[in-house]
């Protein structure tokens, strides 16, 4: 994963400032952070940084890339084991005035859908509900008077038609926008969990590959197809059933029952 890891991992931080603490995601000795966790952990202040080993308010948790508590690696099977004790937090993001400000143009009252799964990632395949079904819960949203957005950027394979595009610089003026919207429908994956950080219902896609009990929020419908997750981060049949089994008519009524 990636930006969910680091939203999971604000999540374990909330309200460390408040008890006179910050948390110190590390080994006990050095502070470990990963690509994503700047532009996540910016502006937190339950988060000591890299380079504040020695300061006397850490609370040192064993949360960091290689290390991630709600998995363990399987490389013989290619597949995680998942850590059924673990349960997300829903993370926070400290937006700037400004980000805020520029997220405001995006206006109120609106569902955001996401296609894309990470499509670099071996994983995709499994987290991948199509767009044709992507597609058909936008025009059923859209029929019902909905306004429907994608955020986009040159990631974004998939482009719906018919709805409204909004380019999102980054995730995180992304999460800034999304902050702003009624609802989210999407794969399990960063998203999700920034949906749940900045407080956004959704309707999540997880398919086959991760059970929701680890990586779901309760106040999210997390949808299966019924499937026992397998965990495979290669292309797996058994994911594409799950997905497969996933209808448009179960989304869109989960939609609705969140709207
Ligand atoms: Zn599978």
């Amino acid at each position: 994963m990636g930006y969910g890891d680091a939203l999971m991992g604000a999540g374990l931080a909330r309200g460390a400032k408040a008890s006179g603490v910050r948390v110190a995601f590390g080994d006990g000795r050095r502070i470990i952070w990963d690509q994503h966790s700047p532009e996540i952990f910016k502006r937190n202040p339950n988060i000591a940084a890299p380079g504040d080993e020695r300061a006397g308010d850490l609370r040192w948790v064993n949360y960091y890339k290689g290390n991630r508590i709600y998995n363990q690696q399987d490389a013989s099977q290619q597949r995680w084991i998942w850590n059924l004790d673990w349960r997300p937090i829903p993370g926070e993001v400290f937006f700037s005035t400004l980000e805020l400000q520029r997220a405001g143009q995006v206006g109120d009252d609106f569902v955001v859908i996401e296609p894309n799964v990470p499509w670099w990632k071996s994983v995709a395949p499994n987290k991948d509900w199509g767009k044709a079904k992507y597609q058909a819960v936008a025009d059923r949203l859209k029929a019902r008077g909905l306004r429907v957005v994608q955020f986009v950027n040159p990631k974004s394979n998939i482009r719906l038609r018919g709805v409204e595009t909004r380019l999102s610089a980054s995730f995180r003026d992304g999460l800034a926008m999304l902050k702003r919207a009624k609802l989210f429908i999407g794969p399990e994956g960063g998203m999700h969990h920034g949906a749940a950080a900045v407080g956004v219902p959704a309707v999540v896609l997880f398919g086959g590959f991760i059970p929701p009990s680890v990586t779901g929020y309760d106040d999210h419908a997390n949808l299966t197809g019924g499937a026992e997750a397998c965990g495979r981060y290669t292309p797996c049949d058994h994911c594409r059933e799950a997905m497969a089994a996933i209808g448009v008519e179960e989304v869109v009524g989960a939609a609705l029952a969140r709207l």
